[in-house]
């Protein structure tokens, strides 16, 4: 079996359609695939729909974006059930501030002489969230940077043009929407926050304390060695882990879909809970 539970279509910053990522997704070879869009549910049912029709065993996730500490989580719920009111409610939020942002965002750009309000409509599928990946392509599509790298190095970021500090729902509130709708909750690509081991260690434990059980110890990024250094650590905090490439779209060769190796051997995957 070939698992892959982290990916984008574009109902949040990814490339494909619901559709087109569960084809690609058979052509990969994959068994198991779980959609896992930025603050939204919209993607699911589609998804759903054509992994059935190919064969695909397919789970329903969500990325929900949570501040711990000031800084930026991502956590990933997978086998939500996307009916849970509780669930939807707290995705409602997340969606809200993501719009709040996308004006405050539009006007500082603006401001600065950026009139990006048309180019990020052009990025923007019915019911898709707004991300800084719409953005970003928004900039480039005006001349304004040659590539999304570019487009976060010079707007988006902290100091720079766009940027919008935002405090996201805690660990324990987001965690609570997934367990509400029945759901493993999984702390996304725990070493892209660049934390030391000291936090890192901190942040595993008020993991436990909010009943969130998993981490994505494999993705399409981490080598060997990063991989058992976090198996380490998800075994002493006797955490379950995940397999996911965080794949947005085909070119980013860096994160293809079905990217991520699969689990060493000595941990229990997070599918043990579904
Ligand atoms: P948001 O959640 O709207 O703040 O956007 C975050 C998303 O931006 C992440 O999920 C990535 O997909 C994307 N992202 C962040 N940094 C970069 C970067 N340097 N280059 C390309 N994409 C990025
Ligand atoms: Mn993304
Ligand atoms: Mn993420
Ligand atoms: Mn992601």
């Amino acid at each position: 079996m070939t698992y892959d539970l982290h990916m984008h279509s574009h109902f949040s910053d990814g490339q494909l359609s619901p559709l087109e990522l569960m084809s690609l997704a058979k052509e990969k070879e994959l068994s198991v695939c779980a959609l896992t869009d930025h603050d939204t549910l919209n993607g699911l049912e589609s998804a759903q729909q054509a992994a059935q029709g190919l064969g695909l065993t397919f789970i329903n996730g969500v990325e929900l974006s949570a501040t711990w500490n000031k800084q930026l989580l991502h956590v990933v719920g997978l086998n939500i059930d996307p009916e849970n009111d509780f669930l939807k409610q707290g995705i409602d939020q997340n969606t809200e501030r993501r719009q709040l942002r996308a004006k405050a965002m539009l006007a500082d750009f603006a401001k600065h002489g950026i009139d990006l309000e048309e180019g990020l409509q052009a990025q923007l599928p019915d019911s898709a969230v707004p991300t800084r990946p719409h953005f970003a392509q928004a900039l480039i599509d005006l001349g304004k940077a040659k590539d999304k790298k570019q487009a976060f190095k010079r707007y988006l970021v902290k100091g720079k043009v766009g940027y919008i500090p935002m405090e996201w729902p805690s660990l324990a509130d987001v965690a609570s929407w997934i367990h509400a709708a029945g759901g493993v909750a999984v702390l996304a690509h725990p070493l892209r926050y660049k934390l030391t081991r000291t936090k890192l260690r901190r942040l595993l434990a008020d993991m436990q304390e909010c009943n969130m059980q998993g981490v994505e110890v494999s993705t399409a990024v981490t080598d060997k060695q990063q991989v058992d250094m976090m198996a380490d650590l998800v075994q002493e905090y006797n955490l379950y882990a995940s397999v996911g490439s965080d794949f947005h779209s085909l070119d980013q060769p860096w994160a293809r879909l079905g990217g991520a190796k699969p689990l060493p051997k000595a941990l229990k995957p997070v599918w043990d809970l579904f």
